[in-house]
């Protein structure tokens, strides 16, 4: 059963949609809006679908009109209105049923889960059901798999494992032209590999399968501290660059500010629960900007602790971190990745969960971080972002490169993540549109210094932008467009194609 909440004038503009209808305020709607608080664009309404065939319905129904457009809405977790479709049809993917289903086949166990299910219900079913996990996640989990699907979903697993897009092996897949289509790396692999990284262009992700094995029980979790960038990303590409049976399972680190403001400063470095950080022990030429990188390593229940410390120890020792800096403590294996929750919760109460976030995350070579982090992280962004800075190293061997993602050129590139939060005004000064400013000088700065860079979770207007970020893997993404959608009805809120009657 499909329904779809129409606003009056849009109804009486569209006679032939053809869907049935309840008519609501749809500005009221969480689907003019996004995480991001930058842009809104009110949809002609929100369609619930309750299966594949009726988001094949409603994108028949759009493809009948001149003018409709369809956006996939997962958690509308974007920051600048990717799921959004202004006058279009927006489907609220979290209303598919949360069905999931373990798959046993020759080559391994699986989860078929819906596109619309968030990684948070897949971590909480597959542990608790089967005591069985994905391997690779993003650091929070209340994004849908079709929403980090679409993008390519990364965290400290990504080095090791791969990113998401890389950690699924089979889709069903409604295209633009409103068929349904199960494709695989063996089945419609070009489909397949299209969508995944695809940025919703080429068909709605209805279901994922992804691979499971054993979860972990306990997580040796350890920061530590640096003064020096250099040392620091030595250490963290050594650290990613190791054979598996002698890394950890998870690589991250972060800048800092060197003062005590609780978001910005050491405070947000200290595991919570665990000893304080003391300043004394800093470098007398530490700088403004400090580093801590983050490691961890899965116990299961067959392994002794002893190994596991061994292990760490042996990683940890061969580390130039500022001795006495370090933070360490065990915990659940769910409680670890769940770690960002408690971000959300003390964002809520200071009410900055609602308030806009200009975010800007990028790609970087290896080659060009020590330059990126001169000019922009001890340059531009010297006193923090009121948020965490993420800085962590990935290897592109892991990420599959027929999909539509774009990367840089080197084998090591870093995620780049600046991931402001603003407090509500009148606690904090209205400075939105100066971050957005300072994010556009960023990449700006990328550019004309050569960097070699992507954004990700680009946001463009011009198709020239779009064909530069895209480079050689352009024409092959404007071909697929043509093959999969080729009424430029999906996912109008990229701002990539637009709409042809
Ligand atoms: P939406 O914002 O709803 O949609 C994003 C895009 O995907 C849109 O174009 C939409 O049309 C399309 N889409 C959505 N569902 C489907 C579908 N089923 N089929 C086809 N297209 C679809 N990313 C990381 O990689 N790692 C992180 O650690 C991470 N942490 C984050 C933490 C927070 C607090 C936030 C707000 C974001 C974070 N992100 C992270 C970014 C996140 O992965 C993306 O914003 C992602 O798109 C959000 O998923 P969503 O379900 O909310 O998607």
């Amino acid at each position: 059963m499909m329904l779809a909440y129409m606003d009056h004038a849009a109804a009486a503009s569209e006679p032939d949609a053809g869907e049935p209808t309840v008519a609501v305020d749809a500005a009221e709607s969480a689907a003019a809006r996004d995480f991001g608080g930058l842009v809104s664009a009110r949809p002609a309404a929100v369609v619930r679908p309750a299966s594949a065939e009726d988001v094949a319905s409603a994108i028949r129904a759009a493809a009948r009109t001149a003018h409709l457009t369809v956006a996939a809405r997962g958690n509308g977790h974007s920051v600048a209105g990717q799921a959004m479709a202004e006058r279009g049809l927006v489907l609220d993917m979290r209303a598919l049923p949360r069905r999931m289903q373990l798959v046993r086949l020759a080559d391994g166990v699986f989860a078929d889960v819906p596109g619309g299910a968030l990684w948070e219900e897949v971590l909480h079913w597959a542990v608790s059901k089967h005591g069985l996990a994905p391997a690779s996640w993003t650091d929070y989990l209340r994004l849908t798999v079709g929403g980090t699907l679409s993008n390519g979903g990364v965290s400290g697993q990504s080095f090791r494992y791969g990113p998401q897009v890389s950690n699924v092996t089979e889709l069903d897949v409604v295209t633009g032209d409103g068929e349904c289509h199960v494709c695989s790396r063996s089945s419609h692999p070009d489909l397949f590999f299209a969508v995944l990284g695809g940025l919703g262009q080429f068909g709605v992700i209805t279901r994922a399968r992804i691979p499971l094995s054993p979860a972990p029980q306990t997580v040796r979790w350890t920061r530590v501290v640096y003064a020096s960038f250099a040392d620091y990303a030595a250490d963290a590409e050594w650290l990613v660059t190791r054979p598996a049976n002698e890394a950890f399972n998870y690589v991250e680190g972060f800048a800092f500010v060197r003062s005590d403001d609780p978001v910005n400063g050491w405070p947000s470095v200290p595991i919570p629960g665990g000893s304080r950080f003391d300043q004394s022990l800093l470098p007398a030429g530490a700088g403004p900007v400090l580093y801590c990188l983050e490691v961890a390593l899965y116990q299961h229940h067959h392994q002794l602790a002893d190994d596991m410390d061994k292990r760490v120890g042996e990683m940890m020792e061969r580390l130039k971190y500022v001795r006495g800096l370090e933070f360490a403590a065990g915990v659940g294996y769910v409680d670890f990745l769940s770690r960002v929750n408690r971000v959300e919760e003390e964002a809520r109460r200071n009410g900055s969960w609602a308030t806009p976030h200009p975010w800007l995350n990028i790609f970087i070579s290896s080659r060009d971080i020590a330059a990126f982090e001169r000019a922009v992280l001890h340059g531009m962004l010297a006193d923090g972002v009121d948020g965490p800075m993420l800085v962590y190293p990935m290897l592109k061997s892991k990420w599959e490169q027929a999909t539509s993602v774009a990367l840089p050129e080197g084998e090591i590139f870093y995620l780049v993540a600046l991931l402001r939060f603003c407090l509500p005004y009148p606690s904090g000064p209205p400075v939105v549109d100066e971050l957005v400013a300072q994010n556009t000088a960023i990449i700006d700065a990328c550019r004309s210094n050569g960097y070699d860079y992507k954004m990700y979770f680009p946001s463009y207007h011009a198709a020239s932008d779009w064909a530069r970020h895209f480079g050689a893997k352009w024409a092959r993404f404007v071909e697929r467009k043509a093959r999969y959608d080729p009424l430029a009805i999906l996912a109008p809120g990229q701002n990539i194609f637009s709409r042809s009657s």
